[in-house]
């Protein structure tokens, strides 16, 4: 028996843990203390990494669908039938026939990237993924604004005065490093604010110094209101703007003159407390955090482009306490002839990824370009994604399926009765090859 260090893989904080192992078996589990990125802390999710990685449900090996039933075959026949039929349908149909699927699910953290080079190398620019949905209205602000769709915007927890959080439970749903000790911090600090927008009393809620329950989809509303008040009350950043923003008195019009009151009575919020909020924000060293509750939500890429202008005229992006900038370049130009578009519904990449959700059309239809094979990582798109029967549909057309449970911890692809409807072959990785219970 001997404890191993190594990472959670169940979200992409990546938290320190050390794994007791014995018979490469995870007995036990502790955070890891020495771990830069969590220094101790862990989630629940963290501390069941064992259940996970040693669930019974686990594909262990590769499968192939014969009749209705799934044969046990040998890596190599895998690779090698898979091979040959990849091939054939390249051949006869062309790249545009293949698209890579995931994103979104558990554990897929790690070998996301590798599908997408994989699918890209064989000449398909098709990724359907889950973040597409998720994160296309920021993706698009991001790149209007800043230049690159990958931008993000992080806020910079230490040294900020103020973090304001836009449909984020962030004391559940983490995604931050060490979630609740950051927020549980920032609220007990009489030197600090923590602002939460969010219709529901939510865990984050609860500990905040101020919640501002709106009403739900009015967020569009809310923060165009927020910037009007800043603009009206001049309480923006000037010095800021006049360095580091471009095109500012062309977007002044869309606030003078606002509804802010008739606006704010459809948001169900008091005029004061938005205005204090307002204030707040401007004058301290202040960063916002948004999440799922916004960009899933409404008006998300509305919602985005005007969280990137409140953040702009107030002077927070790129500098201490505020929000800095991370992630890659890159931008999908809709008007560059080169940047793919979906054959049947003519949606352009965002970010280099397509929308799950157009999926299953651009499968059952009867066009020469068609979508024949799919290589899904770590998600179960039959039911994770809308309309599962128009997916369970157009998956039985595919000419190649091939899920991968390749993740180290991964979750299942439970082979019981979804099987049926997704899977050709269904590839696994084996405890023995799981690198989770390897010392880095
Ligand atoms: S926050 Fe939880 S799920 Fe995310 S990496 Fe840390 S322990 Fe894992």
């Amino acid at each position: 028996m001997s404890w191993k260090k190594t990472t959670c893989v169940m979200c992409a904080v990546q938290c320190g843990l050390e794994v007791e192992v014995e018979g490469n078996r995870i007995v036990k589990v502790r955070p890891d203390k020495d771990s830069p990125v969590s220094q101790g802390y862990v989630c629940r999710k963290g501390m069941k990494v064992a259940y996970h990685q040693h669930n019974a449900d686990r594909v262990l090996y590769p499968l192939k669908k014969v009749g209705s039933e799934f044969e046990r075959i040998s890596w190599d026949q895998a690779i090698n039938e898979i091979a040959a039929k990849l091939k054939s349908v390249l051949q006869q149909h062309g790249p545009r026939s293949l698209a890579s699927v995931g994103g979104g699910g558990e554990f897929n953290f790690y070998p996301l990237r590798f599908m997408a080079m994989f699918v890209h190398a064989l000449g398909s620019r098709y990724q359907y993924s889950s973040a597409n949905q998720e994160f296309a209205g920021r993706y698009w602000a991001h790149g209007l604004t800043m230049g690159s769709q990958m931008l993000d915007l992080t806020p910079d927890y230490e040294n900020t005065e103020m973090l304001m959080a836009v449909g984020w439970n962030g004391m559940m749903s983490h995604h931050i490093p060490q979630a609740r000790r950051v927020l549980t911090r920032i609220s007990k600090d009489p030197d600090k604010l923590l602002v939460v927008i969010d219709p529901r009393l939510s865990e984050t809620a609860k500990i905040a110094n101020i919640h501002l329950a709106l009403r739900p989809g009015t967020d569009a509303l809310l923060l165009k209101s927020m910037i009007a008040i800043i603009l009206k009350e001049g309480l923006h950043n000037q010095e800021y703007i006049n360095k580091h923003v471009d095109g500012f008195n062309e977007i002044l019009p869309w606030f003078t003159g606002f509804d802010v009151d008739g606006a704010l009575r459809t948001c169900e919020l008091e005029y004061g407390q938005v205005l204090k909020v307002c204030r707040e924000f401007a004058k301290r060293r202040s960063c916002l955090r948004d999440d799922l509750g916004i960009l899933m939500n409404r008006h998300s890429a509305l919602n985005s482009y005007l969280l990137v202008i409140l953040l702009a005229i107030c002077g927070r992006i790129g500098v201490p306490g505020g929000d800095y900038l991370g992630g890659g370049k890159l931008y999908s130009d809709p008007n560059d002839p080169k940047t793919w578009r979906t054959a049947v519904t003519n949606i352009p990449a965002i970010a280099g990824m397509f929308p799950p959700n157009v999926m299953p059309e651009e499968i059952a239809n009867d066009r020469p370009d068609r979508l024949r094979a799919a290589f899904v990582l770590a998600s179960n798109p039959l039911r994770s994604y809308a309309d599962t029967t128009a997916y369970e549909e157009a998956f039985r057309r595919l000419d190649l399926r091939l899920p991968t449970t390749s993740c180290p911890a991964g979750r299942p692809m439970n082979p019981g009765p979804r099987r049926r409807w997704t899977q050709f072959y269904l590839l696994g990785l084996s405890p023995e090859t799981a690198p989770t219970t390897q010392a880095p």
